[in-house]
């Protein structure tokens, strides 16, 4: 009766080898039947995964933004829209960016003066309020005087998008000055100016 046993179960042991072979030799040839779906797939799900971290990643789309909307000087030249140019004297743009500089990583603030030629702001004159705080992501200074045609603050780490608060200053300083532009420097020649 034992003999009998421990036959059946070298023959159980034997059938189950067997089919595991099988599975595996089955796997083998389905996997190298499939191989290209699996990479493909794997590669559409990689791109999925990039861009929902790009779309959902605030930094990576806020300086996706930045970059599209700010732009650079072209001869002491920034255009805002088809009926509006900033130009900056050479000496304005120099004193600009060694503004930006000797603070950097702190925010600046300055109140660009000068007059409006057809509709084109000719900047010649650079007033520095005083400063009364400045961080890396704020500045509070004395506010600027009524003939300034720009209001324009640094933002240092080369994003150039306003702040709420950024638009609710200029709104309260646009009331009594409606010819005044916002602007911000975010690299020492990444500007963005708006005139809402
Ligand atoms: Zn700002």
């Amino acid at each position: 009766m034992k003999y009998n046993n421990n036959n059946k179960l070298k023959k159980h042991k034997f059938n189950i080898k067997t089919i595991n072979e099988e599975i595996e030799e089955y796997e083998e040839s389905h996997y190298e039947k499939y191989k290209h779906i699996y990479g493909i797939s794997i590669t559409i799900l990689l791109i999925i995964i990039i861009i929902f971290s790009f779309v959902l990643s605030p930094n990576i789309s806020l300086k996706f933004a930045s970059n599209i909307l700010s732009g650079n000087l072209k001869n002491n030249t920034f255009t805002v829209n088809s009926t509006l140019k900033i130009i900056l004297s050479e000496n304005i743009k120099k004193e600009l960016i060694q503004s930006y500089k000797q603070n950097k990583p702190y925010e600046i603030k300055l109140c660009l003066i000068g007059q409006i030629i057809n509709g084109d702001y000719i900047i010649n004159k650079i007033f520095h309020p005083k400063i009364i705080e400045q961080s890396v992501v704020h500045v509070i200074s004395q506010g600027c005087p009524e003939t300034t045609l720009i209001d324009i603050h640094s933002h240092p780490f080369d994003n150039c998008l306003f702040s709420n608060t950024d638009f609710n200053t200029y709104k309260r300083a646009k009331k009594t000055n409606e010819k005044l532009l916002m602007g911000v420097m975010c690299s020492e020649n990444k500007f963005l100016f708006v005139n809402e």
